[in-house]
């Protein structure tokens, strides 16, 4: 994992992990920091202790953990939160969400990031949590909730530095991961993101995968897809196999959950479109890829003759 210490505006402090290895892709994972007037503000704990590590003795050295240490988790996925066991004794701030999540699902995340962690993990979960938001007054920072990737999406602004620490609310790819999102309110979220941007509240926005968004072009992306995802209309003439493949598995997981939750028009709607986007990758498909289609076709049409009947 190289590092890379980028500064962002007069107190911010990005730390830049570029290709960790995650799931299938080599991506950037950032931990973004707050050099605040009384408090030292560190965003997500990336994979592990080993890191955090890292990441405190290069603030040691700048002088600035004299200061209380207060550590945000933008949500509860393995990347976030694996290296809250570096901070036990200091104040861990996320949504509520975000702890009850981490509390259920935490130790079959270590059993399934077993490989991915970075040093001697334990789940340690957040110990002040909020609703809505949380202010430090003194310091022009708020947490607030801003479900979007995930239902506990949570965003962190810095007002007098006009800059919006993001999590994982915009990744590297300009389509969204739907699967654990509600397309509703990931527009709410996207739409007040813009909104501070128009508005000159905001100037800038850190995410932990990708780069520094400073205008609206990659959040417009995002929202052209929303608007388009309910109806069905995402034009998809453009896209990469990748993209298609992102498509494909954002229909067919909303179809499972809507056939779970007994929405059955839903489920037939989203199993049809999640259908014809197989046959969409069929033509760009390796050999084993086919054979994973073939079987994928299979089991919507065994699901679509059940919720028809
Ligand atoms: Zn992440």
């Amino acid at each position: 994992m190289d590092l890379e210490i980028i500064t962002v505006g007069s107190r911010g402090i990005l730390f830049h992990y570029s290709d960790v290895k995650m799931d299938s892709l080599n991506e950037p994972v950032n931990i973004y920091v707050i050099n605040g007037k009384n408090h030292l503000f560190i965003c997500d704990t990336h994979l592990g202790p080993d890191v955090m590590k890292e990441v405190v003795s290069y603030l040691d050295e700048q002088g600035m953990t004299s200061k209380p240490i207060i550590v945000f988790n933008s949500h509860y996925d393995p990347d976030h939160v694996f290296g809250n066991c570096f901070f036990k004794d200091e104040l861990i701030i996320s949504h509520s969400k975000c702890r009850s999540l981490l509390e259920t699902k935490g130790e079959e995340l270590l059993e399934q990031f077993e490989k991915l962690k970075k040093g001697n993990v334990e789940i340690v979960l957040p110990n002040v949590v909020f609703e809505k938001r949380i202010s430090f007054e003194d310091e022009g920072i708020e947490f607030l909730h801003t479900p979007a990737h995930t239902e506990d999406s949570s965003s962190c602004i810095d007002y007098p530095e006009k800059i919006l620490f993001a999590g994982d609310n915009i990744l590297l790819e300009p389509l969204p991961y739907l699967d654990r999102s509600d397309v509703a309110e990931f527009k709410e979220t996207l739409e007040f993101y813009k909104s501070l941007l128009l508005s000159g509240k905001i100037e800038q926005i850190v995410t932990t995968h990708t780069d520094i968004v400073t205008d609206t072009k990659q959040i417009d992306e995002l929202l052209n897809y929303l608007e388009n995802y309910n109806s069905f209309t995402v034009d998809i003439s453009n896209y990469s196999f990748r993209y298609k493949l992102i498509h494909y598995n954002n229909l067919s997981e909303h179809a499972k959950q809507f056939q779970e939750k007994g929405n059955n028009q839903q489920a037939i709607d989203f199993s049809k479109a999640a259908f014809s986007m197989l046959t969409e990758l069929e033509p760009e498909a390796t050999e084993d890829l086919l054979k994973q289609i073939v079987a994928e076709k299979e089991r919507i049409k065994t699901a679509l003759s059940e919720l028809e009947e």
